[in-house]
């Protein structure tokens, strides 16, 4: 399919400009497939204005209905899914399967939040108080502000665009610069459906860089700015927001490990790290970029690895059979090659990989190099197909290695003895968002809330109760008698 093709099939023509300023690469081959003009501060600002009037109808609306017009979006997005997971392979370079599964886990999401829009429950509590009732409402927030990565380029907007609407708010998604293409595509779609009946434009897009994104999340008109990408983002945004005293959701950098005990089947293992190392290249949040292996079992897991890894089809992430695609960028590749020479300076070798093709494109060879604990770029994390081995003799060592890192976001073990994976999973276990059991650390599903600890940023969303950071609660009491009690026994008789 030719590029002006998938323009044409999701009817982004009217957004690509000959002399926009933003140029579009493909990093299939590093050419420029697109120019799209990115909005001014003046437009951001403009957009934000209309996003504050959408969201004072959209409040109104009652969640139900709401609910109705997501649905009418995912039935849309069903219809689109084979062009739109196509231009995401094009724009950002996952394999195809890759880029069908992130339409289909917005489709996922939206199905999600149609349930929900009938499940925004409040609770009702017991008031101390005679004559009284007391219970608790969740209302609408505001307009959000969405920053997502290049990596997700639709999916994570899904995640939350679908809850926030439900929940009563509109919102402006800041993209990232690097995949502009997908999130016009995207948005589109979903203005048609709400034009299409009579609903307020509730979802905005602003084409820009970080500049944009500084602007929003500076604005008081935002209650919420929910932001994934790289930690240093993260803390940017999150004292931006704190200084106003709004609310941020962080969605930040993992450094992903994955404990394989001497108990593990390790063709299960086996398996699951060369999908969670490899797939999208290593460019998830979730990928797992530490394996501690039990010392019993690590030179047979590690020659099978290294076999395996040698084995992964790299090339055109369109094509059948084809494994995996390129990194984003040229600066991706460099910051892999600079990240390869600090883990052999720090005493690391280098078993597998190590290498970008010579090609055109972003290429690299999927790589596997031995590490120890106190090699400081282990605790980095480095947005490419590095995987570092660890060795280990007993659980507590594996666990203390696993979380001796600044990242909190996901984390597996493998293994069939019940007191390893119980343990893995208490208290003093992994201190990630997320901890799996023969599962890798990649692929979560949408059903649960998404998320990591420490430098991750805390922030929750997608599945569970999620949706509550896009709504503000209300707890409110009622007085149905005729006396005027206080709280705690407290008196406070004036005399007449
Ligand atoms: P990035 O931090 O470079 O950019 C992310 C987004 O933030 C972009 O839209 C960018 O324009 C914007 N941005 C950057 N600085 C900003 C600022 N000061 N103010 C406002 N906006 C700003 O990240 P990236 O390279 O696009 O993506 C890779 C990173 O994202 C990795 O660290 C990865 O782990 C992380 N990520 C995390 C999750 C998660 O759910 N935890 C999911 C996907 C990606």
């Amino acid at each position: 399919m030719e590029i002006t093709e998938f323009f044409d099939a999701l009817d982004l023509d009217d957004y690509l400009e000959e002399h926009g300023d933003l140029a579009v690469q493909s990093p299939l081959d590093g050419v420029e497939i697109a120019r799209v003009s990115s909005h001014s501060n003046a437009a951001a600002d403009e957009i934000m204005g209309k996003a504050e009037t959408a969201f004072l109808a959209w409040r109104q609306v009652p969640a139900p209905k709401r609910g109705e017009l997501v649905r009418l979006f995912g039935e849309e997005l069903r219809k689109a899914k084979e062009p739109l997971g196509r231009l995401v392979t094009v724009e950002c370079g996952k394999i195809l399967q890759e880029g069908l599964g992130e339409v289909q886990e917005m489709i996922d999401i939206c199905d999600f939040a149609v349930g929900l829009s009938r499940q925004l429950y409040g609770k009702s509590m017991h008031s101390e108080r005679p004559e009284h009732r007391m219970y608790e409402q969740w209302h609408p927030l505001g307009p959000v502000g969405v920053v997502t990565a290049f990596n997700f380029p639709v999916a994570v907007w899904s995640w939350n665009a679908a809850i926030a609407a439900v929940c009563g708010d509109s919102m402006i998604w800041k993209p990232s610069s690097e995949t502009p293409l997908t999130a016009i595509a995207v948005t589109k779609i979903a203005q048609r459906v709400l034009e299409a009946n009579d609903a307020p434009p509730i979802f905005g897009l602003v084409v820009a860089d970080r500049r944009v994104g500084r602007l929003m999340t500076a604005d008081k008109r935002l209650p919420l700015i929910s932001a994934t990408g790289s930690v240093r983002m993260g803390k940017a945004i999150g004292q931006a927001v704190a200084e106003r005293v709004g609310r941020s959701l962080l969605e930040l950098g993992g450094n992903n490990g994955i404990v394989v005990s001497d108990s593990a089947d390790l063709d299960q293992a086996l398996r699951a790290v060369l999908f969670a190392a490899f797939g999208t290249a290593g460019q998830r949040c979730t990928t797992a970029r530490r394996l501690f292996l039990h010392k019993s079992i690590a030179a047979e897991m590690k020659q099978k690895l290294v076999k395996a890894t040698k084995s992964i089809t790299i090339g055109d992430p369109a094509e059948e059979g084809v494994l995996m695609g390129p990194l984003i960028n040229q600066r991706a590749v460099d910051d892999m090659m600079n990240a390869l020479a600090t883990i052999r300076e720090q005493g690391g070798e280098i078993l597998c990989g190590g290498e970008a093709l010579d090609r055109p494109g972003f290429f690299v060879q999927p790589t596997i190099a031995t590490a120890t604990a106190d090699m400081p770029i282990t605790c980095e994390e480095t947005f490419a197909p590095i995987l570092y081995v660890f060795e280990y003799e007993d659980l507590d060592e594996a666990i203390a290695m696993h979380n001796g890192v600044p990242q909190g976001l996901s984390s597996a073990i493998f293994t069939l003895n019940l007191r390893e994976a119980e343990r893995f999973l208490a208290a003093t276990g992994s201190d990630c968002g997320i901890a799996n059991v023969n599962i890798a650390t990649s692929g979560a599903e949408i059903g649960g809330a998404f998320g990591g600890e420490k430098e991750t940023g805390g922030g929750r969303e997608s599945g569970s109760d999620s949706w509550k950071i896009y709504m503000r609660r209300q707890t409110c009491t009622i007085n149905w008698g005729t006396e005027m009690p206080l709280a705690q026994g407290v008196h406070f008789d004036v005399g007449e």
